[in-house]
């Protein structure tokens, strides 16, 4: 008896319930229902692959980042396979972020100058190469925790302006923390890289495999390596307010298939 209950358990754990939250809204995540795939094909989002995982009814289910840019309407997501190719338009809803209005005591982090534009630049695009990877790791969608607890100081998506500049929108979620408390791992993954950003400050990239990236910003200490293998819970660092930050607050970042997405759909669902 006890056998069975734990092989239930390992199949449960393994299945379907720990997919993230759908939401087919800019930044939210569509999960597709594939009933018939060719063998050996290939899904891709603007370019992107997009993570595909075998449902327990023997259909695929594509997990889809939608750019946070995504216009209201149909996306187009391509399959492509030894049979031919094919489209498949997933509806995405409006949604309509709040503003966010920030006053930063000085200028640097507003209208940087053109030393810090082109550092800023440079930090971007090894950004961008680790958003693009699509590292096959494990079939599970992995299960995740809050990386540090605190109340949500910015939610993910509101449309920014500092010092009433327009910016790029908050492409993260914002958690208060006392500087120097622990960051845990979201999930297991591998560190991706490790950095002293200038807009992001000390900042922790985790290869959560399948396209699936997180971004952990503004510590104050970083204490694991590049190529580190992680686990959930382990401690990458301390909250800081490095950067471009007014106060002591971990930014996490999620991406998958190069969409940044909201970082509450894959926690799990408030009772
Ligand atoms: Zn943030």
């Amino acid at each position: 008896m006890t056998r069975l209950l734990i092989l239930i358990a390992l199949i449960c754990s393994t299945s379907v319930w720990a997919l993230p939250q759908e939401s087919r809204v800019p930044g939210g995540i569509a999960l597709l229902r594939l009933p018939t795939l060719p063998e050996g094909a290939r899904l891709t989002l603007k370019g992107n692959p997009v993570w595909t995982l075998p449902s327990e009814k023997g259909e695929q289910i594509a997990i889809i980042g939608i750019p946070l840019d995504t216009p209201a309407g149909e996306l187009a997501l391509q399959i492509e396979s030894s049979t031919g190719n094919q489209q498949i338009d997933v509806t995405v809803d409006a949604k309509d972020y709040p503003e966010q209005r920030i006053t930063l005591p000085t200028q640097k982090h507003v209208t940087p100058s053109e030393e810090n534009l082109a550092r800023y630049a440079r930090e971007a695009r090894e950004q961008l190469a680790i958003y693009q990877s699509f590292n096959t790791t494990g079939s599970n969608w992995p299960t995740f925790i809050i990386p540090v607890r605190g109340p949500y100081s910015s939610p993910f998506g509101l449309r920014r302006f500092f010092n009433n500049e327009p910016r790029a929108p908050h492409a993260g979620l914002d958690i208060a923390a006392p500087a120097g408390l622990a960051v845990q791992a979201p999930a297991d993954g591998v560190v991706a890289q490790t950095g002293d950003y200038f807009f992001n400050g000390r900042t922790v990239m985790i290869d959560h495999g399948n396209g699936l990236i997180s971004m952990l910003c503004h510590l104050s200490k970083i204490s694991v390596q590049k190529d580190q293998q992680i686990k959930r819970g382990d401690v990458i660092g301390k909250v800081g307010k490095t950067g471009r930050a007014t106060g002591p607050h971990l930014h996490w970042t999620v991406s998958l298939n190069n969409a940044r997405v909201d970082p509450i759909l894959l926690l799990p669902a408030a009772p």
